[in-house]
């Protein structure tokens, strides 16, 4: 093989590729906008009912940063000290965790 043929052989091979791949990250990014809208729905709503006790979770009340350890009002996903968001919360009830916003792959 030539090194002219290398040089197109080379890009087209990843080009096809990332052609069959797309219908799969196509679905991923579909399942991951559906949790980061179910997750924006949640901090509209402004509670998170626990599915294991019942427990709704009020997502703004007097909370306790866990990296500053600052004590604020205010959100539990966000510190205004040190700018910490977090996906998830505890839940107040039965102390599980209970997942508002996906990680980056689930
Ligand atoms: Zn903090
Ligand atoms: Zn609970």
């Amino acid at each position: 093989m030539s090194e002219l043929e290398k040089r197109i052989f080379r890009p087209a091979l990843w080009a096809g590729v990332y052609l069959f791949a797309s219908p799969v990250y196509l679905v991923l990014w579909t399942l991951r906008l559906r949790r980061l809208l179910r997750g924006y729905g949640i901090v509209r709503q402004g509670t998170i009912s626990c599915p294991h006790c019942g427990f709704a979770n009020a997502l703004n009340r007097l909370a306790t940063c866990n990296r500053c350890h600052a004590i604020e009002y205010g959100s539990l996903l966000f510190c205004s000290f040190c700018r910490q968001v977090s996906r998830s919360i505890q839940c107040h009830g039965c102390g599980v965790t209970l997942r508002i916003f996906p990680g980056l792959w689930r």
